[in-house]
């Protein structure tokens, strides 16, 4: 597992078209976007035709004692603010609906992608990082999409009516602000791109928080044994530690930026009084037309507020978003071919094989050439290291070869659509993978729709799977916990074997681990996988010998190269490799 997050990307005026993409998403839900907008209009409209009417209110109501006025006035304020929550809920409704049918669309997408990419995606990045995104990431890409947008048009639209009014009653003390404006504009914008900065490294530390922790965890018994604690202490110390400076930094820069702003408006006020000091000048204005425009500017600074510290928000959505395309982005596996077989025969042709995995140097296969007939056994032994799980990774295009050719019944394995491809394999392997249901649905993964409950108990008796759920009260309905937890390993491989039977694939893969498991156990696999061997292609990763000596063909591998094949009998009168692997482990039992 590696460590390091990959940091999204983004360059400062790279927000634009991440936003366009994402406005995509809102695209399907047009109506609900529109609603809200409407709705945030309309509601700062009433906000800024109520500050209007505080002229009104001084000159004609109080200063000219019109009753009649003040009396229709008291009673329009409560029509006025049922309007006002009326499209204050049409606005957070509508934008929260579109918001999270964005965020689920986009969440689904960045799963399903993780499907397609390759296995090398998975190699190169750790899980903690991939959760990151699907969880935290998109969060903020919500923060983004409706808290931001919200303020963003309200305020705006609230920022914009009360300049329409203050520059209806006083253009010259409103031109003030016109100045001020910039001078707001360029702090904005130097303090989000600083936002940026900080919530990509944040975001950074967050995947780290996640990998190390869930690193700790998966292997908390190694941790503990090797008596590591304070090194992994120490490790997550650090990164925390760095996530917290992360944190500050954004933390100091929102409550610099804020007051920074609020000096600067100040400045507009200010400069205000001192205009409106000049006597000539006074004349003109009506008391209430002053107070109207010095009420305004001093509730734009509100707004004004919300619009920076949002806009460091939205940022932040932004960057989460950015990551979040580039895993979208990530090339999904190279599904080139057309061809679709529904039963191979079996045979397996490799010729003249090289690969390498990404990032290595040296190659994992040199040359591999094997011919392996429909229904035979071949055993692949050799060293740990020497190649025989790529071999096996490679004939279901786990991994793209570099050169040479695999052939399934003579067509090359990538004129074959992969999921046509990869329903000619049954995998039996020492990773066994379980999900959180009951056995039963554990021995049908993937095809619950095709297969009747007595094709489930038969491949479940044939693996000895019956063996151990016929004494538990709820059979192979029995919830086998995460990742197989409540089960021994014996019985979790039974139940690999069986959904290998169930399967019924013409190539069997069969990576053996059978040495972790009790004799009694053991046996029983043996018995299962030889009933499932039969009529099959049967590749077999070996780890001992005892188990392969019936094998058609065994094939000797070193450094990734085969340097012995033949039977048994042949391989032993060769007196090579085999012959020495042999010797030690018969000498070992
Ligand atoms: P075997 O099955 O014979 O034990 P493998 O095929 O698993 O050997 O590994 C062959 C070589 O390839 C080893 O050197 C191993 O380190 C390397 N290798 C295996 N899997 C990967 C991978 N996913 N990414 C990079 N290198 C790998």
């Amino acid at each position: 597992m590696k460590l390091n997050y990959t940091a999204p990307p983004i360059a400062p005026d790279s927000t634009g078209p991440i936003f366009k993409r994402l406005l995509k998403y809102a695209q399907n839900y047009r109506v609900g976007f529109i609603l809200a907008i409407v709705g945030m209009v309309v509601y700062s409209s009433i906000d800024a035709f109520f500050f209007s009417q505080i002229q009104t209110f001084i000159d004609k109501g109080l200063t000219q004692k019109n009753s009649e006025l003040l009396f229709y006035m008291g009673l329009a304020i409560p029509f006025i603010f049922i309007a006002r929550g009326i499209a204050n809920f049409i606005a957070t409704y509508s934008l929260s609906w579109v918001g999270t049918h964005v965020v689920n669309e986009l969440r689904q997408d960045v799963f399903n992608h993780l499907m397609k990419v390759p296995v090398s995606f998975h190699d190169q990045n750790s899980t903690g990082d991939m959760i990151a995104k699907i969880t935290y990431d998109i969060e903020q890409v919500q923060a983004a999409s409706s808290k931001a947008l919200m303020t963003l048009v309200r305020e705006g639209a609230f920022v914009l009516g009360l300049l329409v009014v203050m520059f209806y009653l006083s253009w010259q003390l409103s031109l003030v602000f016109l100045v001020i404006g910039p001078v707001v504009g360029v702090v904005v914008k130097y303090v989000s791109r600083r936002f940026r900065m900080v919530s990509k490294r944040i975001q950074k530390a967050m995947g780290n928080v996640t990998s190390i922790s869930e690193q700790m965890l998966n292997g908390h018994k190694v941790v503990v044994m090797h008596g590591a604690q304070n090194i992994e202490s120490d490790k997550f110390a650090d990164i925390t530690r760095k996530t917290r400076q992360q944190q500050m930094k954004l933390v100091s820069t929102r409550a610099l930026s804020v007051s920074a702003i609020q000096i600067i408006a100040s400045l507009a006020l200010a400069s205000v009084l001192l205009i409106a000091s000049n006597p000539s000048f006074l004349d003109s204005l009506t008391t209430g037309a002053f107070t109207t425009v010095l009420t305004c500017m001093m509730t734009l600074l509100r707004p004004l507020k919300l619009l920076t510290t949002v806009n460091s928000e939205f940022q932040k959505g932004m960057a989460a978003c950015a990551s979040v395309f580039e895993l979208l982005d990530e090339a999904a596996e190279n599904d080139c071919g057309e061809k679709v077989i529904e039963r191979a025969k079996g045979k397996l042709e490799l010729s003249d094989l090289n690969f390498t995995y990404l990032g290595k140097e040296q190659p994992t296969l040199t040359d591999i050439n094997l011919t392996i007939e429909p229904g035979t056994t071949v055993a692949l032994v050799g060293k740990s290291g020497s190649g025989k799980s790529t071999i096996t990774n490679l004939l279901t295009r786990f991994y793209e070869y570099d050169s040479g050719d695999i052939k399934l019944d003579g067509m090359p394995i990538r004129s074959l659509k992969l999921a046509s491809l990869r329903q000619q394999f049954a995998m039996v392997s020492q990773h066994v993978i379980l999900f959180n249901d009951t056995i039963a649905n554990n021995i049908a993964y993937g095809m619950l729709d095709s297969v009747s409950r007595e094709q489930i108990e038969a491949a479940a008796k044939a693996a000895y799977v019956t063996d151990f759920t016929d004494s538990m009260p709820q059979g192979l309905d029995t919830q086998v916990g995460e990742n197989g937890m409540n089960l021994s390993g014996g019985q979790r491989q039974r139940i690999t074997i069986a959904r290998a039977i169930l399967r019924d694939a013409p190539v069997l893969i069969l990576d053996e681990a059978t040495s972790a498991l009790d004799t009694e156990s053991e046996k029983r696999i043996q018995t299962a996988i030889e009933s499932l061997s039969h009529n099959k292609t049967v590749i077999v990763v070996a780890h001992r010998l005892s188990t392969i000596e019936k094998a058609d063909k065994i094939v000797v591998m070193d450094k990734g190269k085969i340097i012995e094949s033949g039977t048994h009998q042949s391989l032993l009168a060769q007196n090579g490799v085999y012959r020495q692997i042999y010797d030690i482990q018969f000498v070992g039992h």
